[in-house]
């Protein structure tokens, strides 16, 4: 399956905005690195919602 969620972790700065949006609960703060990451992405609705609220447009959905 083609990939979905694109997180560039060099523009992520942990912030949790696109993590308490996500409606399917896909995405999460990854506690070590402070940056988000996906889980299920077979699970995204590709809204896009995450993209539009980053505030360093750090997530691309595809
Ligand atoms: S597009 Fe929607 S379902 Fe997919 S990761 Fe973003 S907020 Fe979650
Ligand atoms: S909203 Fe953007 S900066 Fe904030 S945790 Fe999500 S990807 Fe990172």
């Amino acid at each position: 399956m083609a990939k979905i969620v694109f997180i560039d972790e060099n523009l992520c700065i942990g912030c949790g905005k696109c993590t308490e949006l996500c409606p399917r609960e896909i995405l999460y703060i990854d506690s070590a690195a402070k940056k988000c990451k996906v889980s299920d992405e077979a699970e995204c609705d590709r809204l896009a919602g995450c993209q539009h609220i980053c505030p360093t447009g750090a997530i691309r959905i595809r």
